[in-house]
């Protein structure tokens, strides 16, 4: 079995090949450790190995984890679907919020983090393959949401993430990971006030070299790092 710290080490070497083939720096390309069911353990073992940021995604495991000290020393990020009534758990303790999907959402956490007298740094979430049962806005959507964002107080869009929809099939992945490249450099191009876009966060275990290829420059990876679930 390999260790965690021999995994971060395998997966920096992926990232940096990728990286230098697509013309870009390994350092411009963060690596978040997906975290979820593993022990505070494991989470410290990513951590001194050097991964750039760790991600949860459920509220009572992180509130679990963050209470062992487990986060200690990496920015915490939260990646999974926010209920509205656990965002007082997450404003405030996350450094970034990866998976903001919604307006009411957007509208709540602008709130909680103003009433803390606070800026919560957020990506927002793309249903790229507009699929029913995910979380996420839809492409056609996102101007609008972009709009709300430069409205509220509270609140600091620092890019986009995506889960595709799941693909065998690679080139049709990458068909997806192409939209949401497109839809990063258009909104990078426009103005709005609270929103400064420098994160496109796609690729996961078995995607991160396609998604970096394509322009990611945040990758959550869990199976790869900490082995199955
Ligand atoms: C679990 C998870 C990942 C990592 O998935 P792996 O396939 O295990 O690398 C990435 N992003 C989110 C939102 C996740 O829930």
């Amino acid at each position: 079995m390999t260790s965690i710290s021999d995994n971060v080490k395998r997966i920096r070497e992926n990232i940096a090949d990728v990286a230098i083939a697509s013309g870009r720096s390994p350092n411009d390309i963060s690596l978040v450790a997906a975290s979820k069911t593993k022990s505070a353990e494991d989470v410290r073992q990513a951590i001194s190995a050097g991964v750039d940021a760790v991600g949860e995604n459920r509220v009572q495991e992180l509130v679990a984890k963050h209470s062992q000290g487990a986060y200690l020393g990496a920015p915490l990020h939260f990646i999974g679907t926010l209920q509205s009534n656990k965002v007082n758990k997450v404003v405030g303790v996350c450094d970034l919020i990866d998976s903001l999907s919604s307006a009411s959402l957007l509208t709540q956490i602008g709130r909680r983090a103003e009433s803390l007298g606070i800026v919560q740094d957020v990506l927002v979430e793309v249903n790229v393959g507009n699929e029913p049962q995910k979380a996420g806005i839809v492409p056609e959507k996102l101007d609008e949401l972009m709009e709300l964002a430069s409205n509220t107080n509270g609140i600091k869009v620092l890019g986009l993430m995506a889960i595709p929809p799941f693909c065998s099939d690679k080139k049709k992945l990458c068909y997806y990971f192409d939209i949401m490249f497109q839809l990063f450099v258009d909104i990078s191009a426009k103005k709005y006030d609270n929103v400064s876009v420098q994160f496109l966060s796609m690729g996961m275990s078995d995607s991160y070299t396609e998604a970096i290829k394509a322009g990611s420059n945040m990758v959550r990876i869990g199976t790869a790092l900490f082995g199955e679930r």
